[in-house]
């Protein structure tokens, strides 16, 4: 009987040969330029016992594909200011 139907998406570590690595969805972080950024919902295989991850390499074609067209203009020295200090203003502080 085949039951090729399901496929599996753990696999046993191979770094620790012990855990199990599960896809997870994470909050990848990496820096372009100066700015860091965060992709919230990144799907991820996180090693349940050591932690080691692996990206999904779709989603990593995908998002340097996003970041490329602004890595290449960074080749003019563009120094804009901080992103959080242009939209500050718009910010009003919630204190009562
Ligand atoms: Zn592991």
């Amino acid at each position: 009987m085949k039951n090729t139907k399901k496929i599996p998406e753990t696999y046993p570590c191979k770094e620790c040969l012990a855990g199990v690595v599960r896809p997870q969805y994470i909050t990848y972080f990496t820096w372009l330029n100066n700015e860091l950024i965060t992709v919230p919902n990144f799907p991820a295989w996180i090693c349940d016992l050591c932690g080691k991850r692996e990206y999904d390499q779709r989603a990593i074609s995908w998002l340097t594909t996003l970041l490329e067209p602004d890595a290449g203009k960074s080749s003019k020295s563009n120094q804009k200011p901080h992103p959080y200090q242009r939209s500050a203003d718009s910010i009003s502080p919630a204190v009562k």
